[in-house]
């Protein structure tokens, strides 16, 4: 799954969590740092190998990629389970307290908004030719169709041509049928 993707499939999850349970009180300085947090989170995972996305984006990220992605295990490992996803929330949840002692936004938000997108990363990794070792440290990859050779190549047709759209399509979906809720909850950021 590419990076670009991943960041449509987190935020199509956090549009869905969004109108699904939209927070009451929200100022637009959280709605915006979420928003990044959403998509950080969504790539997260993927820091496990030097070519992530992630790592192009920031200063030194390519030389901080090779060293980090080793110390993961290499691409696909303690990264996509749950495991990881529980230590990715712990070592997010400290980062986030102590960036909160400096910046007045609601953490809480934040928090959860990276959550939903590393989450939204295992799940779309699960339809990928590889699949996830979801259960690590047992070294069973896990995918769906079972048969790896039914699922995706990651940048490949289905996902381009397929998956990809389709996440556009829900997110029209979800905006257009909960209009009166994006509303609202645009009206209550202040
Ligand atoms: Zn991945």
């Amino acid at each position: 799954m590419t990076g670009r993707t991943h960041d449509l499939a987190a935020f199509t999850a956090l549009s869905y969590v969004l109108v699904t349970i939209p927070p009451e009180k929200i100022s637009l300085a959280t709605a915006l740092v979420a928003f990044t947090a959403n998509m950080v989170g969504g790539l997260a995972p993927d820091l496990d190998q030097p070519t992530a996305k992630l790592w192009h984006d920031i200063r030194g990220g390519s030389i901080l990629g090779k060293i980090i992605s080793p110390l993961l295990g290499g691409h696909r490992f303690i990264s996509h389970s749950l495991i990881g996803v529980i230590l990715g929330g712990v070592i997010a949840r400290v980062a986030l307290d102590m960036i909160g002692t400096v910046l007045l936004v609601d953490m809480h938000i934040v928090w959860w908004a990276f959550m939903i997108g590393m989450i939204s990363h295992i799940i779309m990794d699960f339809f990928t030719h590889d699949g996830v070792p979801l259960l690590f440290p047992i070294p069973i990859k896990f995918g769906f169709p079972p048969l790896s050779v039914l699922r995706m190549k990651t940048g490949g047709i289905v996902e381009k041509s397929f998956v990809f759209p389709i996440l556009i399509f829900i997110n029209g979906f979800l905006y257009y049928t909960n209009y009166q809720t994006i509303l609202t909850f645009l009206r209550h950021l202040r």
